[in-house]
């Protein structure tokens, strides 16, 4: 499962269509494709020498060319409110990380899509460390694949699992899965990396694959327009857009894309991800700064530049990280906010603070591996879990 071997193609890259162009390739029928789908992502099995219904010969090539190949574990991390935050190896000495969430209902996966980030937002602290590189598609898809298959052998995530799976669609033979909802809000921006988001995304609905429904699988875009317009044609997820100012001077300064695509053109992309899509409405996340974008004149005009259009408000308090010149509102202002925008007529939320204790919550997620000497490198880490 945990080979090395270049040369091998990573079974978790392959969308339905690219995994029957391959298995025809290696001289079998497509069909094998959803067969090997269904061990894969239902059963969560990465061995192909247990994919024992598989014919043994097609199993024995197959098992010559091919893995499943998940991006090895650092360390991982036990926050006091269950949330839990792996680190994962990108390269020799960089990492991304995936954090999950368990609530009541659910359970949610916040994956990465880039190893840093290139776009420099002023208050976020994967920003900080620059852009690395894109995660490919197997490492996206392996974070959740990964995430599944961790959770599944602890009391947290097991928990999580008994809860019954969409109706009709669990098979009888396959365990149940911990991840119920994905969102790309973890490291990178999303839209940046779309030759590698797209296929992942499609894994990730695909009934054969982890079989998620559009709902439950949200990705956040800091404002890239022209790639808004592509993600509408290609794949019908939810949106949420890192809005956090109402006007372009204040989000110039804080989401320095702004400046080459400006709000109203920001606006009308979303607008048009929703017609294309049939969506329901759009996120807008907006991060609380203490004294920067806070004031109830802020909501006002939020309100006014949303309201009457299909918008939720989330408001992120910020939290802080080491060197930044912002603080976070203090909650009595955050829910201020919140009820002026309620008040003309907005849905708002205040999102949940979760995993702060270890650098798990929204913007503080960082990819150096910094503790090397707790940690041996190589196959042997796969799965191994290093409590901080
Ligand atoms: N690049 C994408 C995905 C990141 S999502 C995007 O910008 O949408 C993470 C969310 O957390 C974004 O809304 C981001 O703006 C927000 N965020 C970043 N830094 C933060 C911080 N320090 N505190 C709170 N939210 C932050």
């Amino acid at each position: 499962m945990s080979s090395t071997d270049p040369s091998s193609v990573n079974l978790l890259g392959l969308t339905r269509p690219a995994l029957e162009a391959y298995v025809s390739e290696l001289g079998s029928k497509p069909f094998r494709a959803r067969q090997l789908m269904h061990w894969i992502y239902k059963r969560g099995e990465g061995r192909i020498a247990e994919m024992t219904d598989l014919a043994k010969q097609f199993r024995a090539r197959l098992a010559e060319n091919a893995t499943v190949l998940t991006p090895q574990i650092v360390t991982v991390q036990h926050s006091s409110d269950g949330t839990r935050k792996w680190k994962l190896r990108a390269d020799a000495d960089q990492a991304f990380e995936m954090v999950f969430i368990p609530e009541e209902d659910r359970g949610t996966l916040c994956i990465s899509s880039q190893v840093g980030c290139a776009l420099d937002c002023s208050f976020c602290s994967t920003a900080q460390q620059g852009f690395n590189r894109n995660l490919t598609t197997a490492e996206i898809v392996g974070q959740v694949w990964l995430a599944n298959r961790e959770l599944a052998s602890d009391s947290a995530g097991a928990r999580l699992a008994s809860q019954p799976q969409a109706p009709g669609r669990a098979e009888p033979s396959a365990p149940p899965r911990a991840v119920t909802n994905v969102v790309l809000m973890g490291m990178g921006e999303p839209l940046a990396n779309l030759r590698q988001v797209v296929p992942a995304l499609k894994i990730l609905l695909d009934d054969f694959g982890f079989d998620l429904s559009r709902r439950r699988v949200t990705l956040s875009t800091s404002g890239l327009v022209p790639q808004i317009y592509r993600l509408a044609e290609e794949v019908n997820v939810a949106l949420a857009v890192s809005l956090h100012a109402p006007d372009d001077a204040l989000r110039d300064e804080l989401v320095p894309i702004n400046r080459k695509h400006p709000i109203d053109e920001l606006l009308s992309a979303c607008w048009h991800y929703l017609d294309e899509q049939n969506g329901r409405s759009v996120t807008f996340e907006y991060v609380m700064l203490e004294g920067v974008n806070d004031s109830l004149e802020h909501a006002r005009r939020l309100a006014r530049r949303l309201a009457g259009h299909p918008a939720k408000v989330n408001l992120i308090p910020f939290n802080p990280f080491a060197g930044t010149r912002y603080r976070r509102s203090p909650m009595p202002t955050i829910l201020r906010f919140r009820d002026e925008l309620i008040a003309r007529g907005l849905i708002a939320t205040v999102r949940r603070t979760r995993g702060e204790d270890i650098d798990a919550a929204c913007g503080q997620l960082a990819g150096r591996v910094i503790d090397r000497t707790t940690v041996r490198l190589g196959s042997r880490t796969f799965g191994l879990a290093v409590q901080p």
